[in-house]
């Protein structure tokens, strides 16, 4: 027993030293071999070693080289870089819990109906129960486990451990998913009431430590909001003929606005020469953060206007591409005009503006011209103040922003061709702004597509031909990077539940 508990210990530091390499740029970890007749050709790494890599890792010998040194084994540890994305750090296990049954299996449409229907009702009568206010002995349940309704039976002893121990990873899924009850004291195996024994000064002492376990489950917000983990505790009395002979203690959980952990996501990294654990905010920032990617990944808006722009001039589409070649991920909001969309003057000499909103870099406002005159530096860096001014002012964006420009003009005919497009102007060249201005966050691009939405939706400047596109568009970023954030967290627990088999 003090064996594997020994060994459990020295798989855990091995772990958190591992991941912190891989997150901080790579390196080293030395381990001493106890065994002496270990040889690394003849026995390799080791089981209980591979596993724990693996859990890490998708591919051990893509991260992992082997050596042994005398007495000692070294594993090199090459810098993490997850082409998948919401995988930006290394992370054993992100905390991050949803309750999923029905997408473990892909299944056709007709049997997830009658699921459907019938994890439906089994939270109808989960309600009903959690209505009660009375049990009796030995009843029988009228509802199952479920994606709504989770069952747990503890003895009385270690009741208050037992409870702490399960109660995080379940709220967090709760949370997550679409809310449900958590029943503590029915038997799942017989289908039936069987209630805990306790005092009536224990109930109100288990509540407080249910609360405050709760309270410190740390949540991460994309809203506004902000509110709080929504629950309700209940004890009910269970009797055996006419005496009162345990209880059930039930919990309704709500679901969230946003995300829910069960602790700390165990990543770690080095920061200040110290190896520290990553809070849920750092977490999530760095997972958000995407990999550099080919320019596909900036999706161009409004389908029928740039496609239009870029079969009237061809060298625009060209242009387009070699701009957007270092933006790893972003959205390019077409325009006739920017400036008129944000009811200024336009300009005929443009042809096109195009906002761009992107993860690596400050909002740019591109420019495209057909012909060069002195005002139209003007026209640009006017239309960037006045966006950047809406976005504070009517859109309600309260962090620290600039917009850049970048203006391109046509030497040779009023239409953009290959090899006619000369630089005019860019402001990223001359301007200098405080990291905190110039630091994207994907936060930064949720609350800058919102309140840009905002702002386009009280000028009510768009075109009706392409507003809904915009308008759909701006608004899906939240939900977005909430399914990428879960996407990563189930893998992560994935990963975890492999290592038990
Ligand atoms: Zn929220």
């Amino acid at each position: 027993m003090r064996d594997s508990q020994l060994r459990k210990k020295q798989n855990e530091s091995l772990s958190k030293c591992v991941i912190t390499l891989l997150n901080s740029g790579g390196g080293m970890s030395k381990i001493e071999i106890e065994n002496e007749d270990y040889s690394y050709e003849k026995d390799g790494i080791g089981l209980d070693l591979e596993h724990s890599l693996a859990d890490m890792v998708p591919i051990v010998h893509k991260y992992f080289d082997f050596m042994k040194q005398g007495k000692y084994f070294l594993i090199f540890v090459k810098s993490w870089s997850s082409k998948i994305p919401g995988m930006k750090i290394a992370t054993l296990n992100s905390n991050l819990y949803k309750r999923d049954i029905t997408s473990v299996n892909v299944m056709n449409a007709t049997v997830r109906c009658r699921e459907e229907r019938e994890e439906s009702s089994t939270k109808a009568l989960a309600s009903d129960f959690f209505n009660r206010t009375q049990l009796r002995y030995r009843e029988k349940l009228t509802f199952t486990e479920s994606t709504y309704v989770e069952i747990k039976d503890f003895s009385t002893q270690k009741l208050l451990q037992r409870i702490k121990e399960i109660l995080p990873q379940n709220v967090s899924a709760f949370a997550n998913t679409r809310g449900g009850y958590l029943f503590i004291g029915l038997s799942e195996e017989k289908q039936e009431v069987i209630g805990f024994k306790a005092e009536k000064s224990d109930l109100d002492k288990l509540e407080r430590e249910i609360e405050k376990c709760i309270s410190k489950l740390p949540v991460y917000h994309f809203c506004v909001e902000k509110k709080k983990i929504n629950y309700l505790c209940k004890f009910l009395e269970v009797y055996d003929e006419e005496s009162l002979c345990g209880y059930v203690c039930m919990l309704k959980i709500e679901p969230f606005c946003c995300a829910v952990f069960a602790k700390k996501p165990d990543s770690w990294h080095v920061k200040d020469n110290q190896v520290m654990q990553l809070s849920v905010e750092e977490w999530v920032q760095l997972m958000m953060d995407p990999e550099p990617v080919p320019s596909e990944k900036v999706t161009y808006i409004p389908e029928i206007l740039y496609k239009g722009l870029f079969s009237q001039h061809e060298g625009l589409a060209q242009l387009i591409r070699k701009e957007m070649g270092s933006v790893r991920q972003g959205t390019l909001i077409f325009s006739k005009s920017w400036s008129l969309d944000l009811d200024l003057q336009e300009n005929q000499s443009v042809i096109c503006d195009a906002l761009l909103i992107s993860q690596d870099r400050p909002p740019v406002l591109y420019t495209f011209l057909r012909d060069l005159n002195d005002e139209l530096k003007g026209y640009s860096i006017k239309t960037a103040l006045t966006l950047k001014k809406k976005l504070v002012k009517v859109g309600g964006y309260t962090g620290k922003v600039c917009v850049m420009t970048k203006i391109y003009w046509s030497e040779e005919s009023s239409t953009l061709t290959e090899g006619s497009a000369r630089l005019l102007h860019d402001s990223s060249l001359s301007a200098i702004y405080p990291k905190s201005y110039t630091l994207i966050t994907s936060q930064t691009i949720n609350d800058l597509k919102k309140a840009l939405f905002i702002v386009l939706k009280r000028l009510g400047t768009l075109s009706d031909k392409f507003d809904s596109e915009i308008f759909q568009h701006l608004l899906t970023a939240g939900s977005f990077l909430m399914s990428q954030l879960f996407a990563s967290g189930t893998r992560s627990i994935q990963l975890q539940h492999q290592s038990f088999q």
